[in-house]
Protein backbone atom coordinates (compact mmCIF):
# COMPACT_ATOMS: atom_id res chain seq x y z
CA UNK A 1 0.00 0.00 0.00
CA UNK A 2 1.73 3.19 -1.72
CA UNK A 3 -0.39 5.70 0.41
CA UNK A 4 -0.28 3.82 3.78
CA UNK A 5 2.11 5.24 6.06
CA UNK A 6 2.52 2.83 8.06
CA UNK A 7 3.21 0.14 5.31
CA UNK A 8 5.86 3.11 4.36
CA UNK A 9 7.30 2.87 8.13
CA UNK A 10 7.50 -0.91 7.67
CA UNK A 11 9.29 -0.98 4.31
CA UNK A 12 12.00 1.63 5.65
CA UNK A 13 10.19 4.38 3.43
CA UNK A 14 9.25 7.08 6.13
CA UNK A 15 11.15 7.86 9.30
CA UNK A 16 10.44 6.46 12.63
CA UNK A 17 11.80 5.44 16.00
CA UNK A 18 11.61 1.71 15.58
CA UNK A 19 11.94 -0.17 18.87
CA UNK A 20 11.30 -3.69 17.01
CA UNK A 21 11.25 -5.34 13.82
CA UNK A 22 10.92 -8.88 12.36
CA UNK A 23 9.53 -10.58 9.49
CA UNK A 24 6.30 -10.49 10.69
CA UNK A 25 5.71 -7.28 12.45
CA UNK A 26 7.40 -3.56 13.25
CA UNK A 27 6.86 -1.16 16.48
CA UNK A 28 7.91 2.11 16.86
CA UNK A 29 7.32 5.11 18.81
CA UNK A 30 3.84 7.10 18.03
CA UNK A 31 4.55 10.78 17.12
CA UNK A 32 2.66 12.37 19.22
CA UNK A 33 2.79 10.29 22.35
CA UNK A 34 -0.26 9.88 25.01
CA UNK A 35 1.86 8.75 27.50
CA UNK A 36 5.35 8.29 28.30
CA UNK A 37 5.56 5.52 26.71
CA UNK A 38 3.58 4.97 24.00
CA UNK A 39 4.25 2.64 21.42
CA UNK A 40 2.55 1.35 17.83
CA UNK A 41 2.75 -3.09 17.40
CA UNK A 42 2.03 -3.12 13.30
CA UNK A 43 1.34 -6.39 11.16
CA UNK A 44 4.10 -5.70 8.34
CA UNK A 45 1.31 -6.65 5.59
CA UNK A 46 -1.51 -4.06 4.97
CA UNK A 47 -4.66 -4.82 7.40
CA UNK A 48 -6.66 -2.29 7.61
CA UNK A 49 -8.64 -2.68 10.94
CA UNK A 50 -9.89 -5.59 13.09
CA UNK A 51 -12.86 -5.48 10.82
CA UNK A 52 -10.69 -6.98 8.16
CA UNK A 53 -8.57 -10.08 10.12
CA UNK A 54 -8.67 -13.56 8.82
CA UNK A 55 -8.82 -16.64 10.16
CA UNK A 56 -5.38 -17.15 9.14
CA UNK A 57 -4.47 -13.66 10.60
CA UNK A 58 -4.66 -15.46 14.52
CA UNK A 59 -1.47 -16.12 15.04
CA UNK A 60 -0.12 -12.89 13.54
CA UNK A 61 -2.72 -10.85 16.45
CA UNK A 62 -1.08 -13.06 19.05
CA UNK A 63 2.58 -12.48 18.26
CA UNK A 64 1.86 -8.47 18.29
CA UNK A 65 0.40 -9.00 21.85
CA UNK A 66 3.39 -11.43 22.46
CA UNK A 67 5.51 -8.24 21.25
CA UNK A 68 3.92 -6.25 23.42
CA UNK A 69 4.78 -7.98 26.68
CA UNK A 70 8.26 -7.67 25.59
CA UNK A 71 8.74 -4.41 24.87
CA UNK A 72 6.49 -3.52 28.34
CA UNK A 73 9.64 -5.64 29.97
CA UNK A 74 12.19 -3.74 27.88
CA UNK A 75 10.55 -0.41 28.58
CA UNK A 76 10.56 -1.18 32.56
CA UNK A 77 6.42 -0.81 32.93
CA UNK A 78 5.73 -4.42 32.75
CA UNK A 79 5.58 -4.22 37.10
CA UNK A 80 3.95 -0.76 36.69
CA UNK A 81 1.40 -1.56 34.47
CA UNK A 82 0.21 -0.32 30.66
CA UNK A 83 -2.74 -0.67 28.58
CA UNK A 84 -3.03 -2.18 25.05
CA UNK A 85 -5.26 -0.38 22.83
CA UNK A 86 -6.89 -1.02 19.59
CA UNK A 87 -9.09 1.63 18.20
CA UNK A 88 -11.51 0.40 14.55
CA UNK A 89 -13.11 3.35 12.23
CA UNK A 90 -15.08 6.25 13.49
CA UNK A 91 -16.54 5.52 17.04
CA UNK A 92 -13.34 3.63 18.11
CA UNK A 93 -11.28 6.83 17.13
CA UNK A 94 -8.82 4.74 14.59
CA UNK A 95 -7.36 7.89 12.17
CA UNK A 96 -4.57 5.46 10.97
CA UNK A 97 -5.89 2.08 8.67
CA UNK A 98 -3.57 -0.01 9.06
CA UNK A 99 -4.63 -2.02 12.26
CA UNK A 100 -2.18 -1.36 14.85
CA UNK A 101 -2.21 -1.92 18.83
CA UNK A 102 -0.99 0.88 21.31
CA UNK A 103 0.93 0.15 24.29
CA UNK A 104 0.99 3.08 26.67
CA UNK A 105 2.29 3.07 30.16
CA UNK A 106 4.83 4.91 31.99
CA UNK A 107 1.98 6.81 33.70
CA UNK A 108 -1.43 6.15 35.77
CA UNK A 109 -3.83 5.82 32.47
CA UNK A 110 -7.30 7.65 33.04
CA UNK A 111 -10.19 6.08 34.11
CA UNK A 112 -12.99 5.27 33.00
CA UNK A 113 -12.70 4.09 29.23
CA UNK A 114 -15.13 5.00 26.49
P1 LIG B 1 -5.35 5.60 15.85
O1 LIG B 1 -6.07 6.87 16.23
O2 LIG B 1 -5.65 4.45 16.75
O3 LIG B 1 -5.55 5.27 14.38
O4 LIG B 1 -3.82 5.90 16.09
C1 LIG B 1 -2.97 6.43 15.11
C2 LIG B 1 -1.72 6.85 15.84
O5 LIG B 1 -0.69 6.98 14.89
C3 LIG B 1 -1.83 8.20 16.57
O6 LIG B 1 -1.54 8.01 17.95
C4 LIG B 1 -0.79 9.06 15.87
O7 LIG B 1 -0.12 9.93 16.76
C5 LIG B 1 0.15 8.03 15.29
N1 LIG B 1 0.88 8.42 14.09
C6 LIG B 1 0.40 9.03 12.98
N2 LIG B 1 1.36 9.18 12.06
C7 LIG B 1 2.49 8.64 12.59
C8 LIG B 1 3.84 8.49 12.14
N3 LIG B 1 4.23 8.92 10.93
N4 LIG B 1 4.73 7.90 12.98
C9 LIG B 1 4.35 7.48 14.20
N5 LIG B 1 3.10 7.58 14.68
C10 LIG B 1 2.18 8.17 13.90
ZN1 LIG C 1 -0.52 -0.19 5.51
Amino acid sequence: MKDCIFCRIVAGESPARIVFHDEQATAFCDLNPAAPTHVLIVPNKHIVSVNQLADEDEALMGHLFTIAKRLATQEGIAESGYRLIVNTNAHGGQTIFHLHLHLLGGSRMKHPMG
